[in-house]
């Protein structure tokens, strides 16, 4: 399972000051206190939805201020409440108290709603003072300070399709170009630290969990590398996508490639090797000899897998692959309308 995580800050509205004011009508030079109370400061509050399905958002923003609450005014007059501001966030998310680690809630269902912080309450004016002994209270009560806090929120994914390969094979590439995820993309071996995932979207209803697997290198699976404690999330996918780079400067002979990484796949269980596997030549906008595609696709049909060719970089074949995810994981055609 993979966790998507993200720390937020939250700040309530103020409540309003009371109102010190006194009521003047032309018959009635001492018409007692009016001073308004002071209205309520918003409230912070998460609200889970399906229509959300990482945190990716919390990445851009950070910060969430909810209104003030209005200060009262003469004439009895109270001011207005803050509105609540409202964030929504994926169901399955938990979330956390940043300073205590407390657990404020789990939103499991939809629409499923967590006060995350209070407003403060509204001031009393002045014409909630007057007593027979005082009835011209020259004082109000101060709005309450809204309640702010750091949350983290967490969200437990499981992802449905794995993206395997050599480093440098394209993975963070194809993912970022599928889906929201923005990994980092250099040439040159481990770039991918962790694992990032993302939501592909293939239409309204249909979705998959992506994950990018950092480089799978000879010996990950006795602890050297950086692909051990990934291994372990892959055991979870469905489907695997494996990569292969045959561009011109490809490092590797491609079905070397594959059998190296399937090597280490086995090393590590023997469970990971039998999930289905679709192969993925890579980068073949840098490929002059397009034989190499035909070759390769007869080598790997032939031994059962699905075989496609893409380039990220240019998009071309990227539409076939989604058909083929699609048709695994749905069991239909993906239609495209438009
Ligand atoms: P990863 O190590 O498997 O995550 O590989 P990256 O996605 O970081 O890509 C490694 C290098 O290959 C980067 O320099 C990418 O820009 C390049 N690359 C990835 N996809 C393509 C592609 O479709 N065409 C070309 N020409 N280069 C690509
Ligand atoms: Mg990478």
């Amino acid at each position: 399972m993979f966790i998507d995580l993200a720390r937020i800050f939250v700040k309530a509205g103020n409540g309003g000051n009371g109102a010190v004011a006194f009521l003047r009508e032309k018959y009635r030079p001492f018409g007692g206190p009016a001073g308004g109370d002071g209205g309520k400061g918003g409230d912070v509050v998460l609200v889970a939805t399906h229509r959300k399905h990482t945190l990716l958002d919390f990445e851009y923003r950070t910060k969430f201020v909810a209104q003030n609450g209005e200060h009262g005014k003469g004439k009895n007059q109270a001011g207005k409440d803050g509105e609540d501001l409202l964030i929504e966030v994926p169901v399955g998310t938990v979330v956390k108290d940043a300073n205590t680690g407390e657990i404020l809630c789990d939103l499991v269902e939809e629409g499923q709603r967590c006060v995350v912080a209070r407003g403060g309450k509204g001031g009393r004016g002045n014409a909630r003072f007057a007593t027979p002994t005082n009835q011209a209270p020259k004082y109000a009560e101060k709005g309450q300070k809204g309640e702010e806090r750091w949350l983290i929120l967490e969200l437990k994914l499981i992802a449905d399709v794995g993206i395997i390969g050599l480093p440098n094979a394209g993975k963070s590439t194809l993912i970022s170009k599928l889906t929201k995820a923005k990994p980092k993309i250099a040439d040159y071996p481990f770039t991918t630290l962790s694992p990032v995932l993302g939501v592909l979207e293939l239409d309204d209803e249909h979705r998959l969990v992506l994950a990018d697997i950092p480089g799978l290198i000879e010996g990950a699976s006795q602890g050297r590398g950086l692909g051990l404690d990934f291994l372990r999330h892959i055991e979870r996918t469905k489907i695997l996508l494996h990569l292969l780079d045959v561009s011109d400067g490809r490092e590797k002979d491609p079905i070397e490639a594959f059998h190296a990484v399937n090597r280490e796949l086995e090393q590590y269980s023997q469970k990971l090797l039998e999930k289905e596997q679709i192969v993925v030549a890579t980068k073949i906008d840098a490929l002059s000899e397009r034989s190499l595609l035909k070759d390769l696709g007869e080598y790997f049909r032939g031994k059962g897998y699905e075989f496609c060719s893409i380039s990220a970089l240019t998009g071309e074949g990227l539409e076939d692959l989604k058909k083929v995810l699609f048709d695994r994981f749905f069991h239909r055609s993906l239609v495209y309308t438009n």
